[in-house]
């Protein structure tokens, strides 16, 4: 079982039909086909060791899209790049993930050739967004017709480097089984209909817009509308033609401040990859009478929970990520190992066959980070409620530990989003004489907030050690491209307030 396979028999019997109709250059299912097989071609005449990696580091575009189906066609390990990173970023992938080919705009080729080189790599090819570049050249003279290699469902199909969010990238790897299985389990739960279309607006680079959105379009044979950036405009312009939309949270908020959004034909909402606002939910509700659904999954294990899709299956809630997906094993423990009880806040631990075979080259880590009852920690804390919904608060990371006592920052956020003047908050711990660590919430404003009124407000909701010794307030948090907050920036720029 090859998952390109897998996708493949999602087609559409009429090849000819569209597939991606990218801002005005539209590509067929043939296209998509053929282009996947000219690219297998020239990657099997490269004569790469098997299990080898091809390593991409381009703007998104329809053909990177392309050249990921080839990858996968050709028995290769796909491993996707964030193109925003610079040159000690990528010679640390590099390093680590010794790939046998590397993809890089071409406007790059210098210095990732040169770094490429020096590491060891043999290829070294340009993609561009506007349909050039050498790789496309090299594929161009190769026949269109390929037979996907042969791989079983344990076979390593992507390696993932996580966001970074809480330390070093780490690879997880990915088989051929972890991606079907999940996107299988998707198309069903989130109710994929015959003629529905996707906008897809997302990075290519990372779980949520190169697996979930893409493998979701392709299973099911649905054509997507895409964008290879996003801009509010653009795609509020396109929204009415568009039934299913992914976004991370901050594409929600800008979406917000279009004049208008046209939803006529709109089946489905989903958002992910961090935490979505109760406020954004409601707000969003209000403007297009729309309920968000909101999921969650990391590049260990793709997609965990998800809030329900069908009436009949439940109502989705601002604030949960919902239930544990059909045939993903879920449970919260507590610091001694035992199972939570409904509404006790613990560690989230999970297994089912979405769930990786672990971190490429990091043997003990892997261990680490598995039970011996075989259950992956996911490092996230969060509670269940009666009806089963998970409730994330937050990372164990992050968990702020003053004067002995536990701080859960998502809590405090709540309470503080929801004060005047506040726009969006994150809490801290940062180092303190006495507290070991003490509470500090960094905030952006809407209109004129007093940190010392804030502080008074907060005394009367929440017990005094979890109130912040400070408030600090910046024009904007530090978020990531997929628009997580990066905490670990956050107390590094502040660890001297007490100082
Ligand atoms: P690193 O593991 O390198 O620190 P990371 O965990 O941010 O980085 P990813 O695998 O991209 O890297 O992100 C997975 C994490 O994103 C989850 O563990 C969770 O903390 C967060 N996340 C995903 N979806 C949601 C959601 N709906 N609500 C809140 N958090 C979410
Ligand atoms: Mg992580």
């Amino acid at each position: 079982m090859n998952l390109y396979t897998a996708l493949r028999a999602g087609f559409p019997a009429d090849l000819d039909s569209t597939a991606i109709d990218a801002e005005g250059a539209l590509y067929s299912w043939r296209d998509l086909e053929r282009g996947s097989a000219m690219l297998a071609n020239w990657l099997d005449r490269l004569a790469l060791p098997a299990g080898s990696r091809v390593a991409v580091h381009a703007d998104k575009s329809v053909e990177g899209l392309v050249l990921y189906l080839a990858v996968l066609r050709a028995g290769h390990v796909y491993l996707p790049l964030n193109p925003a990173y610079h040159a000690a970023e990528l010679e640390h992938f590099i390093a680590d993930a010794a790939p046998a080919v590397v993809v890089c705009a071409g406007r790059n080729f210098g210095w990732v050739s040169k770094l490429a080189f020096q590491r060891g790599v043999r290829w070294v090819f340009t993609l561009n967004d506007d349909r050039s570049g050498t790789l496309l050249d090299r594929a161009a003279q190769m026949g269109d017709v390929h037979m996907p290699a042969e791989r079983a469902a344990g076979d390593l199909a992507a390696i993932l480097y996580t966001s970074g969010t809480t330390g070093r990238s780490k690879g997880a790897m990915l088989s051929h089984g972890n991606l079907l299985s999940n996107a299988e389990t998707l198309k069903a739960y989130w109710d994929w209909k015959p003629d529905d279309v996707l906008l897809h607006a997302l990075p290519i680079f990372d779980v949520h817009g190169l697996f979930i959105a893409s493998h979701g379009a392709l299973l099911n044979g649905s054509r997507m509308l895409w964008f290879n950036k996003f801009d509010a405009a653009a795609v509020a312009r396109r929204l009415p033609e568009a039934t299913v939309f992914m976004g991370v949270p901050t594409l929600y908020t800008r979406l917000l401040h279009e004049k208008q959004l046209d939803c006529r034909h709109m089946r489905l909402f989903i958002s992910g990859s961090a935490p979505l606002l109760a406020e954004t939910w409601h707000d969003w509700e209000a403007r297009t009478g729309h309920r968000i659904l909101e999921r969650y999954g990391m590049s260990e294990t793709l997609m965990l929970t998800s809030n329900p899709c069908r009436a009949e299956d439940g109502a989705r809630m601002p604030g949960t990520v919902g239930r544990p997906l059909p045939g993903v094993g879920l449970r919260v423990v507590g610091d001694d190992g035992r199972a939570c009880a409904t509404g006790e806040i613990g560690g989230v631990q999970v297994r089912g066959p979405n769930v990786f075979g672990g971190y490429w080259q990091m043997p003990e880590k892997t261990a680490e980070e598995f039970t011996a009852d075989g259950w992956f920690r996911t490092g996230d804390v969060g509670r269940l409620d009666e009806a089963g919904y998970l409730t994330l608060i937050g990372r164990s990371k992050d968990l702020i530990i003053s004067g002995g006592f536990n701080v859960y920052p998502a809590e405090v956020e709540g309470f503080l989003n929801e004060l005047p003047g506040v726009g969006e908050s994150a809490v801290i711990g940062v180092p303190h004489e006495d507290f070991g660590e003490a509470v500090v919430a960094v905030i952006t404003a809407r209109g004129q907030p007093d940190p010392d009124a804030l502080i008074a407000a907060l005394k009367a909701h929440i017990a005094g050690f979890k109130v912040p010794k400070r408030i600090l307030v910046v024009p904007e948090l530090p978020r990531n491209a997929m628009g997580k907050v990066q905490k670990k920036l956050l107390r590094e720029q502040h660890a001297a307030v007490f100082a």
